[in-house]
């Protein structure tokens, strides 16, 4: 049980009334170590300043001169071990995009609240607060900017990876997955985890899912022309599903490149679709009239239930990573996974387990009867060039396997 006055709170925020609010549910909690602050530069300070520096900071998303989201930076230059709850009177996607996106630097966020906030909810989530551990430190991960990220794009530092996909009943690789790596000129390589959320946030993510899309589609007429027939998957953020064109833009492009629809799926992750989504949900349907194959992603790390997946139209269901490495000897797990593939059965979906690293995954899978495989076991994301050769090796192995 955490003492309630050793946690060191600071209130950021824009508005005297917010501080006051807060202030009070705080002592009526029992939290006694309260500081507040109406703007990022001043906190900063206080973060800087060793006796001064809070455990946890309840910050508004949407303040003028220095906004949360800046603010988040800052604190992920300064490695903060603390906590965050985000407090804003914005709309619930853009309270997650923010909490994703401090999230994907690594910084703890406890979670959410909608203004005006309440005092039950204040409560759940300092509930959740545990003090940092000492000896587990964070690996330094850089922070990009969306200006950087603007320039990467229009300069062509994006560039397509992608991963094999594998029938488990016969080994046959019936498709791909188009994983976006970003070739920093100083940098290196740097994996999408680092920059999506950013790209989302920024207004960027259009920009990004056309040029990975317009680079898939080029790639995939390459591999139909050299008699590859492959399935190209690629990932979309519910973010591009805004505008009632999309659909007519992804159509039009695939055509261009002379991809027939029924070869290229269009990823969404699970969590994102159960938000209410009206507009994205017409988008989805729209596609799939014009026979480009929907796939769920990451399925288990939200909480659809049966009904709400009746009504979407998909064509593909993806057990997330999390339920598939190490189900075989693990309960919890194998339930998860069960449970998934027999939801996806009753709806009629194919079925794919994500994150097959080892032997025992792929035995696993094989013998659940899931459909199809994807993981470090069959193969690791690669450039385009590499796969032709990859394939080729892949089924002498996978022939004498049998
Ligand atoms: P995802 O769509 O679920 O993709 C699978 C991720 O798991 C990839 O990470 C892949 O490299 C990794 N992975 C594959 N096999 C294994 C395995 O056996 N074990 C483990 N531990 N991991 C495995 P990656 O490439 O870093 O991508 C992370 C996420 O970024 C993707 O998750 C996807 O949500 C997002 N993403 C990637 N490319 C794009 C893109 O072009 N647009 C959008 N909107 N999101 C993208
Ligand atoms: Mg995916
Ligand atoms: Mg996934």
């Amino acid at each position: 049980m955490t003492n309630n006055s050793a946690i060191k709170i600071l209130i950021l925020d824009d508005e005297p009334f917010m501080h006051k609010l807060l202030a009070r549910m705080l002592a009526t909690l029992g939290y006694t170590s309260v500081a507040t602050c109406d703007n990022g530069h001043i906190a900063l300070e206080m973060i800087d300043s060793p006796d001064n520096s809070p455990n946890l900071i309840l910050l508004d998303i949407n303040m003028p001169e220095m906004d949360g989201l800046e603010f988040v930076r800052h604190l992920v230059e300064r490695h903060y071990l603390g906590s965050l709850i985000l407090v804003s009177g914005e709309d619930e996607r853009m309270q997650q995009a923010a909490e994703k996106l401090a999230m994907a630097h690594k910084i703890t966020v406890l979670g959410h609240l909608h203004k005006p906030a309440s005092a039950q909810g204040l409560a759940e989530l300092i509930g959740k607060w545990a003090a940092p551990s000492q000896n587990q430190p964070r690996a330094e991960r850089k922070v990009y900017g969306a200006d950087e990220l603007r320039a990467a794009i229009a300069n062509g530092e994006l560039v397509n990876y992608y991963q094999p996909k594998v029938r488990t009943a016969t080994g046959h690789v019936m498709g791909v997955e188009t994983l976006v790596r970003w070739h920093h000129p100083q940098d290196g390589m740097v994996f999408p985890d680092q920059f999506i959320g950013v790209a989302e946030v920024h207004g960027l993510i259009d920009d990004l899912t056309w040029v990975v899309l317009t680079n898939a589609l080029i790639q995939a007429r390459l591999w139909q022309d050299a008699g590859l027939t492959l399935m190209v998957a690629v990932n979309l953020s519910v973010d591009n599903l805004n505008s009632l064109d999309f659909s007519d833009l992804v159509a039009g492009l695939a055509a261009l490149a002379g991809v027939p629809p029924q070869m290229m799926e269009l990823e969404v992750t699970e969590t994102r679709l159960m938000e209410d989504l009206r507009t994205p949900l017409e988008i989805l349907a729209r596609l799939r009239l014009k026979r480009f194959r929907l796939s769920i992603d990451d399925f288990g790390t939200g909480n659809s239930s049966l009904a709400q997946l009746r009504d979407l139209p998909f064509d593909e269901l993806k057990i997330d990573q999390s339920f598939v490495h190490g189900a075989c000897g693990n309960d919890k797990l194998l339930a998860m996974f069960d449970s998934s593939l027999g939801l996806a059965r009753q709806l009629e979906m194919e079925v794919v387990a994500e994150g097959v690293e080892d032997q025992a995954d792929w035995d696993f899978v094989r013998q659940r009867g899931c459909d199809i495989a994807q993981g470090y076991f069959v193969a690791r994301p690669m450039p385009a060039a590499d796969l032709p050769a990859w394939i080729q090796s892949w089924q002498r192995v996978f022939a004498a396997s049998i």
